[in-house]
């Protein structure tokens, strides 16, 4: 790996349900791979928040405990940021109220993982509900969230792809959401809010970013200047994997700049 990895602001530690390692073992290997701006945001899904499986509420707090300090720990040797990936933040607003009200973050990414009154894309099963429908809910939801506006970046902008194309394979005619994809856009855009190219579609079955080139350059061409890249590890060996690639995707898109956000204000890096 001898490209640069010049940031890294979607990972998940084991503050996540999925992540592996603790929250210093995935600074320390940021560090180790010369990473300059890093973010950890481990999940927060606010439908599932008083899951009995995965109860959120004490994790998300020892996050807060553990991670301002390991920034202040680590300041001389990594820009970090105190991060957190906003799983459907409407479809519980008085629990996400008061969330974002107790918690200072960095960083929030907005992420849609399973429509209102659905579960989970990657634990849907295609051949007994429609993908073409579950589309068109994901898309009008992340417009909803787009309007809502409480968030910095949209996560993953094409997540559901992941399970339905890349898993399942099945082709979903994208063309026909092209014009409320623009939408979201326009009102990210418009709201001062940015997306992310989330590397792990390159390491996955996908076998491309989320989202790609294609949508990253119609984002530039509709006025937008917000990007952030992450490679969604949920463990050390991942960190930083994709990122090289996707600068090199970001700069064909048009951008010269990255941006990283301390205190939920972005600054913009050069690429
Ligand atoms: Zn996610
Ligand atoms: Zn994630």
């Amino acid at each position: 790996m001898d490209e640069k990895i010049i940031m890294d602001l979607h990972n998940h530690s084991a503050l996540s349900p999925d992540g592996k390692n603790e929250p210093e073992e995935m600074v320390r290997r940021a560090v180790e791979l010369g990473i300059e701006y890093y973010s950890l945001t481990d999940h927060l899904e606010i439908n599932k928040f008083y899951d009995e499986e995965y109860p959120y509420e004490e994790p998300v707090k020892r996050a807060s405990l553990i991670i301002p300090p390991l920034i202040e720990k680590y300041s001389g040797k990594i820009k970090m940021s105190y991060g957190v990936e906003l799983g459907q933040p409407l479809q519980d607003m008085p629990l996400t109220n008061r969330m974002l009200s107790s918690y200072k973050y960095d960083f929030i990414i907005g992420s849609l993982h399973m429509c209102n009154g659905w579960e989970d894309f990657y634990l849907l099963d295609y051949t007994k509900v429609s993908a073409d429908m579950l589309m068109g809910l994901y898309f009008e939801e992340l417009l909803e969230m787009a309007r809502w506006g409480e968030f910095d970046v949209l996560g993953h902008l094409t997540y559901p792809l992941r399970y339905i194309t890349g898993e399942s394979g099945i082709a979903i005619d994208m063309e026909k959401y092209l014009p409320i994809i623009k939408e979201i856009f326009s009102t990210l855009i418009k709201n001062g809010m940015g997306i992310e190219i989330n590397t792990s579609g390159l390491r996955q079955k996908i076998g491309k970013a989320l989202p790609d080139e294609y949508y990253v350059s119609i984002y530039r061409q509709l006025g937008g200047k917000i990007l952030t890249i992450g490679s969604d590890a949920h463990c050390t060996e991942d960190l930083g994997k994709g990122v090289a690639e996707c600068i090199k995707m970001a700069k064909r898109a048009g951008f010269d700049s990255l941006a990283f956000y301390k205190n939920r204000k972005p600054e913009f890096i050069k690429i």
